[in-house]
């Protein structure tokens, strides 16, 4: 086991450099992956925010969604932010008509579901399993999660301005899943959890 593991990026599209970086405070070795080869050689990946339609799109073109979809069953750890989030669910309402996920987390997401008047927000989230302080949370068009099966640990709630409150943080055995972006502030928490699931994994 590698105490500095290293852990993907997948780079279709999105913020792939901010990850790399925030994975390296964390403690892993980190690199961008672009094709079968380098994905092969990582033992732990992150799917950056960005567009999920088009970062579907691109998985299919570049060859990538199988391979994606079987590095996952064969026990890759893996981290979605945002539209990786959206890449991990099984399940996503409004998709477009062929948009294809990798899948894993047994919930169903929904795409934009924030609306357009909170297009893009910053909140103090409360998420337990990170302690103190809350998390500086930067959501961008953000999804949220729906529903999950039993066996989804949720991790984090936003209460909305209607009262209700929905989940944007998840984990299910090695993939976990935030609807928000932690590699666009300077709190590497999230990552040292994700860098912790993949030491654990490995
Ligand atoms: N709205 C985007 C989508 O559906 C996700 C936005 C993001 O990753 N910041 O893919």
């Amino acid at each position: 086991m590698s105490s500095s593991p290293l852990v993907g990026v997948l780079a279709l599209q999105g913020d792939v450099r901010e990850h790399i970086h925030s994975l390296e405070r964390a403690g892993a070795r980190a690199l961008a992956v672009g094709n079968v080869e380098v994905l092969l050689t990582v033992v732990g990946l992150v799917i950056p925010g960005g567009e999920s339609t088009t970062m579907s799109k691109l998985a299919i073109s570049d060859g990538l969604l199988e391979p994606l979809r079987a590095a996952r069953i064969a026990g890759l750890p893996m981290y979605g932010s945002c539209a990786g989030m959206i890449m991990l669910a099984d399940r996503v309402n409004d998709a477009r008509h062929d948009q294809e996920t990798i899948g894993g987390i047994d919930m169903t997401v929904r795409r934009n579901a924030f609306g357009r008047q909170v297009d893009s927000f910053e909140a103090a989230l409360p998420f337990a399993a990170l302690g103190e302080p809350d998390f500086p949370a930067v959501f961008i068009r953000a999804p949220w999660v729906e529903s999950v099966a039993d066996d989804v640990e949720v991790l984090a709630r936003i209460q909305r301005g209607d009262g209700e409150s929905t989940i944007v943080a998840v984990r299910q055995g090695p993939l976990l899943a935030t609807a928000f972006h932690p590699e666009l502030t300077g709190d590497t928490r999230v990552h040292e959890m994700f860098v912790e699931m993949v030491r654990e994994h490995a």
